[in-house]
């Protein structure tokens, strides 16, 4: 990949003590990353401290953040009311490990009524918990062992979930290493967004597969939005042959008050969601119907759950605290307020396209955003594959020059605590960095 000298020059130029800092950290932690998704071309940023929508870097350069910690801060850095749930929760308990009275509960309760396919919720610390557990739980229901997954899909790093997940690359050519033997041959793959390719692989392996899980959008693969035709098609398909439905709706719940379900009005039998629900502390959940989620009740099975999914930290209150204090706050209102802005930002990525007659557009729902270079429109992982990728990471990074903080993988994400003038100023430096590049004259 060829990255622009200049904006290379620019970037070091910028960046000397993020440099010095990564450099030390990598002698101890892979990638210089404790956690998550961290690479950023040339080298990554070492972030000092982060509030609202801004990010201070250790250089001292502030950023416009539309990254939100990688789809969890839906409101933003150290929001003050999540900030003060977790004080004053931090006085009473943090982690008991039996029940508690009554932060689960009430974080249960705003998950139930905001989703009317969750009649019941349990708690977990990680998107790739919720997923494993929702794929447990589904084959337990069925006596079947397949899952089957939509190509390019992103649902974690279980075995069974990466099969054909490898994100940014072709997952026909290449198959990440270190997997159980025979794992492959548990996961169905179907295309996203075509709803007879999609029926027609089902149909054939139907009696072997006990659930489909399909992100409404598909994150990782690029904020790729799925039609209501597909989503409904696999409702009806999957009723007629008895496989569970999952929606992973790890990235999309706060795309409407009742998740990415509500906007396209499909009904899953279970649901997992992670990343916002904690209001940006580890919390995940798996959440569905009452007959599915009593697989792990111990009363209606004589005290021997057919599953008994013990996660330490599954409900720990700060968590949970956090999670409430999140939710109450996101009302229609501010998702109305923020899908506003979404809309403006992908209308606007779209008409720089047709304007400067290049193959830029946009793709996402509501906060999430993708951005792709490709002749054809992004719609599935395979149009996803013709993204000419080194524009679009010379774009990323020289809007990181220009202080606009993201991935380098073409996704722009909104909080809350963005607002008209921001997203003015991405627009104006979005099409400032077209012709710094040279892609636009
Ligand atoms: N599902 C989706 C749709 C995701 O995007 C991710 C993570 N990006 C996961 C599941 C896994 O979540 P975690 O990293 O918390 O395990």
């Amino acid at each position: 990949m060829q990255l622009n000298e200049a904006e290379v020059a620019k970037f070091r130029a910028r960046n000397p003590r993020s440099k010095e800092l990564w450099e030390k950290t990598k002698e101890i932690i892979p990638t210089g990353h404790g956690g998550g998704m961290g690479y950023f071309l040339p080298h990554p940023i070492m972030v000092d401290h982060a509030k609202g929508c801004w990010i201070w870097d250790v250089d001292g350069n502030r950023y416009l953040d539309m990254r939100i910690g990688d789809w969890v801060l839906i409101h933003g850095h150290c929001d003050d009311d999540i900030r003060d749930a977790v004080m004053h929760q931090m006085e009473r308990s943090v982690q008991i490990g039996g029940p508690e009275w009554d932060l689960g509960y009430r974080l249960a309760k705003l998950l139930v009524d905001r989703m009317p396919s969750v009649d019941k919720v349990r708690f977990f610390v990680s998107g790739t918990d919720a997923n494993m557990c929702a794929v447990r739980v589904s084959r337990i229901a069925t006596g079947r062992m397949k899952i089957a997954k939509t190509e390019g899909s992103y649902h974690g790093t279980a075995d069974v979930l990466l099969i054909g997940s490898t994100i940014l690359r072709d997952p026909t050519q290449w198959e990440p290493p270190g997997l159980l033997t025979g794992t492959d041959k548990e996961v169905v793959e179907i295309p996203f967004n075509d709803p007879d390719g999609a029926e027609a692989i089902l149909e054939r392996h139907g009696a072997d597969i006990a659930a489909v899980l399909v992100e409404p959008v598909q994150g990782a693969a690029g904020m790729i939005e799925a039609t209501g035709e597909y989503l409904q098609r696999l409702r009806d398909v999957t009723t007629k042959l008895g496989i569970i439905l999952i929606f992973d709706e790890v990235v999309t719940l706060p795309v409407a008050y009742g998740g990415a379900q509500a906007h396209f009005g499909v009904t899953p039998d279970l649901t997992t969601m992670g990343k916002a629900i904690g209001g940006g502390l580890p919390c995940s959940a798996v959440g569905g119907r009452a007959d599915l989620m009593d697989l792990m009740e111990p009363d209606a099975h004589d005290g021997q759950p057919p599953f008994n999914p013990m996660a330490t930290f599954g409900g720990n209150q700060i968590a949970m605290a956090a999670g409430i204090a999140c939710l109450e706050k996101l009302t229609p209102q501010e998702h109305d307020r923020v899908n506003a802005l979404g809309i403006k930002i992908m209308k606007g990525i779209d008409e720089i396209g047709r304007r400067y007659e290049i193959p830029v557009h946009s793709t996402g729902l509501g906060h999430l955003i993708g951005l792709h270079w490709a002749p054809e429109r992004v719609v599935d992982f395979r149009t996803r594959l013709l993204d000419d990728r080194e524009k679009v990471v010379n774009i990323m990074m020289a809007l990181v020059n220009e202080d606009i903080y993201q991935t380098y993988t073409g996704m722009f994400l909104l909080s809350t605590a963005i607002g008209e003038p921001e997203v003015d100023h991405f627009m104006t430096t979005f099409e400032k960095c077209l012709h710094t590049l040279g892609y636009v004259s």
